[in-house]
């Protein structure tokens, strides 16, 4: 299968692909960029994904290359362009090659990359049993809003999970909890659904958009409040989302069971409500 994507204007096999080394998305990590999952060739949540790759370019005060219409055909392209009804897509704008310099530089085009890779649901076993996680201090910066390019402090982190046995790494931040390095975090405390608010500590998550909006549409109570540690080491269930790995169970922080050690109603419900959501967007004609 050759893996076709889009760089600065073409479409072309991934092993063609070059961008020269000042790129400063190479230099300086000085980029953003967006994951979006595509079911059966529909992209999920189009809008909201271009809405927040907006907003990451504002955060870095880099103008967006195209506009929303020019996004949605390009992204449809690279979708039929490439093998497979699931695959999710990795868009990637840097601020350009130019002389190396901290500062910006002038008249200088970004580099425009976006690859689609295969999208593969995550292994049923997983949903099932629920995964194990760790905490560690939330030691990024203080614009975690911005999906930016540079993800050192998220690749220790998770690579500190991996270590540790664990699938993900719960970040604590003055007390109170963040996100995960790669995913939103929520917890059931009581019944109640809780999710730490928006804001610049946390990235703005689809999926997390997502459990909400069908949390409020089925009568699951919940609460859009900062999440204290006590909280976390005390819940009945915590999840993590992200739109390669929607909903997963966390089971086990830090070596201790999450409420009963197994997955909890509240995430049944919620996966199912998801899994029904995309199962509806999947149905829809192609546009
Ligand atoms: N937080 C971080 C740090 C992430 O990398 C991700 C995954 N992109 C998320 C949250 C979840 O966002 P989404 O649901 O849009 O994938």
């Amino acid at each position: 299968m050759v893996q076709i994507v889009y760089l600065n204007g073409q479409f072309l096999p991934l092993e063609e692909a070059r961008i020269p080394v000042l790129d400063r998305g190479f230099i300086f990590g000085d980029g953003v960029y967006e994951v979006i999952p595509v079911y059966s060739h529909h992209p999920f949540r189009l809008q909201d994904h271009l809405k927040r790759l907006q907003h990451s370019l504002d955060g870095i005060r880099l103008a967006n290359p195209y506009k929303d219409a020019e996004w949605d055909a390009l992204v449809k392209e690279l979708i039929a362009c490439n093998e497979g009804e699931d695959q999710y897509l990795y868009l990637h704008i840097t601020r350009g090659v130019a002389r190396r310099d901290h500062a910006f530089p002038k008249n200088t085009p970004p580099t425009v990359f976006m690859m689609s890779s295969p999208l593969l649901p995550p292994d049923p076993t997983l949903r099932q049993n629920g995964v194990a996680a760790i905490t560690a201090t939330d030691n990024r910066w203080l614009r975690c809003d911005i999906k930016a390019i540079s993800l050192l402090p998220n690749v220790l982190l998770r690579q500190q999970a991996v270590d540790a046995g664990t699938a993900e790494t719960l970040m604590l931040r003055d007390g109170f909890l963040s996100e995960g390095s790669a995913s939103n975090i929520f917890v059931v405390k009581d019944s109640i659904l809780l999710a730490p608010p928006k804001g610049p500590l946390m990235l703005p998550g689809i999926t997390y958009d997502v459990v909400l909006e069908l949390a409020a549409a089925n009568g699951v109570m919940f609460h859009v409040e900062p999440v204290p540690e006590c909280t976390l080491r005390s819940a009945d269930e915590i999840w993590l989302t992200s739109s390669t790995r929607e909903i997963l169970p966390i089971t086990h922080l830090d070596g201790q069971a999450v409420g009963s050690g197994a997955p909890g109603p509240l995430y049944r419900k919620l996966d199912r409500l998801y899994q029904d959501y995309k199962a509806t967007i999947m149905r829809q004609p192609a546009s």
